[in-house]
């Protein structure tokens, strides 16, 4: 029997179930498709979603696929730097959505889940020791059970409809055309976007020739199902832009409409969720999947040390105390790029002056770089607790001549102690679950959870005051453990 049935295999449940196995846990995948995805929905992987993949052994070939952008430029007048993100990765990877599911199945086979292609979930019902879930295969309905189940079945997910739980939002935008065209000429800027009138196109390069085309008119609005022509695409970025760049050649077109919804609970007893399943927003920004894809990191483990008896009490609960916060943030974020994207006409030199003007304090694009790229999010921290506590730890270079984010590639703790740190008795220390390693840099010895936050930070603190943070994180394993917590 798994341990674990993880249900959707989008890019949560593909890193959810990675991580999950690595941790020596049991996971089944059950995805609804029978085919490989083929779809490029997501086509920007953010920096703080390249180190968590970075953490994995993933982002530079992830990178390699597509290309970098240094900048965002909104209104044609504010550009939003991420060069200066403090990350290895300053930058945006214009990548499709296929690249990094590719590369995330590879590792989870690799690590030895097991995926069911062609398995649709259609009921689940839960009790005190496990999860019994129907699932229709080849005709057939089968049940299975499992410790814990994940739903990461995207936006329609049957898992939380058969919790019964609400989905409250609204309705963000229709009518939204996308289609992957060749261009004659090249683009100035690496992202062009524009707003004239009543029309909003945007353009993004992959970097292998094709580009994304994002285009949209107050005009035309239509149902999801109405044909799209690449006449039809070409008109309103002529309109928005002033040229079509020579377009031809779509590859795919489609259009969509977009909400924005939050599942109040991201838990209900031994089922959880994540990705799109338990959030969802209009693609302004682009930061569904990378949200997703961090929600699943900060599970991964959580879950594997329930199911092991290591969790101190309330661990898993945090996945909901940490997660659903930056959900929100994620939402009013992307709803606010996308209402300024839309903007009517007679409010466009209005916005544009007060983006120019906030433009002017760096701090304002600073902060909007650090949201949009994730580098920024953080947990909070203790009353007390020291200054570093909660926040994403940087890629701290190590006396072995490595860096902390491949110290982090087994999926562990690790424990940082700055070189000059003496006498708190960590020279060659080793504790139970957690890597020790010296870092070049000066400042706190501190405790960086798998998912690359840091749980516990001291100023030059005593051996006992080392095992104390640690055991705040960590406790003894119970034996036949209760993987109720
Ligand atoms: C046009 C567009 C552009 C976008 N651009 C970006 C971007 O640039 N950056 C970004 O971060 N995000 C972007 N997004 C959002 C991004 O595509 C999603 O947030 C992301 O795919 C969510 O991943 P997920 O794994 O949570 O869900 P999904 O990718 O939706 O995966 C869910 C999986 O569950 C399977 N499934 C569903 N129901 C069942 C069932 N009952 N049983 C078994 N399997 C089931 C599905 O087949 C699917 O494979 C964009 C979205 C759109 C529409």
């Amino acid at each position: 029997m798994s341990e674990v049935i993880v249900v959707g295999a989008g890019p949560t449940g593909l890193l959810l179930a990675g991580d999950l196995a690595q941790a020596g846990i049991a996971v089944t995948l059950l995805e609804r498709r029978t085919d490989e995805s083929n779809l490029t929905r997501a086509f920007a992987v953010h920096a703080r979603t390249l180190e968590i993949l970075d953490a994995r052994g993933l982002a530079d070939e992830l990178a390699a696929t597509g290309q970098r952008v240094p900048e965002l430029l909104l209104l044609r007048r504010v550009r939003v730097d991420l060069s200066a993100l403090p990350s290895r990765f300053p930058y945006l990877v214009v990548t499709p959505q296929y690249q990094t599911e590719r590369l995330l199945t590879e590792r989870a086979v690799r690590l030895g889940v097991r995926i069911v292609n062609g398995a649709e979930v259609v009921a689940l019902r839960q009790d005190a020791d496990g999860v019994d879930v129907d699932v229709k295969i080849a005709g057939a309905t089968q049940t299975m059970r499992a410790a814990y189940l994940v739903g990461t079945d995207g936006v329609r997910s049957a898992v939380r409809g058969a919790l019964g739980l609400p989905f409250p939002g609204r309705s963000a935008i229709r009518s939204v055309m996308l289609a992957d065209v060749k261009l004659e000429q090249a683009p100035s800027d690496v992202l062009t976007v524009n707003t004239a009138g009543d029309a909003f196109a945007f353009l993004a390069p992959f970097g292998d020739g094709w580009y994304r085309v994002i285009a949209w008119s107050r005009d035309d609005q239509q149902p999801d199902r109405a044909p799209v022509t690449i006449d039809e695409i070409r008109s309103v970025v002529v309109r928005a832009l002033g040229t079509d760049y020579g377009m031809h050649d779509a590859r795919w077109v489609s259009r969509f409409h977009s909400d924005e919804r939050q599942v109040p609970s991201y838990r209900v007893g031994r089922v959880l969720l994540a990705g799109d399943a338990a959030h969802v927003h209009s693609p302004a920004g682009g930061m569904g999947m990378n949200t997703g894809l961090q929600d699943a990191a900060n599970l991964g483990w959580k879950l594997a040390a329930t199911l092991r008896g290591t969790a101190p009490a309330g661990l898993l609960d945090s996945y909901q105390s940490e997660r659903h916060p930056v959900g929100r943030m994620v939402l009013r974020l992307s709803g606010g790029l996308l209402r300024v994207g839309t903007s009517r006409p007679w409010q466009l030199p209005m916005l544009r002056a007060a983006a120019t003007l906030a433009a002017r304090f760096g701090a304002v694009t600073r902060r909007a770089a650090g949201q949009v790229s994730g580098i920024a999010i953080g947990y909070g921290r203790p009353n007390g607790a020291h200054p570093w506590t909660g926040r994403r730890a940087p890629d701290l270079p190590l006396v072995d001549g490595g860096r902390l984010y491949e110290a982090l590639r087994d999926g562990r703790f690790v424990l940082v102690v700055p070189d000059g740190v003496k006498g708190a008795g960590l020279d060659g220390a080793t504790v139970d679950g957690v890597r020790v390693v010296r870092s070049t840099v000066p400042g706190p010895v501190v405790l960086v959870r798998p998912d690359g936050y840091i749980g516990w930070a001291a100023d030059a603190p005593s051996r006992s005051a080392v095992e104390a943070g640690i055991a705040g994180w960590i406790s003894p394993a119970t034996p036949g453990a209760s993987s109720s917590r």
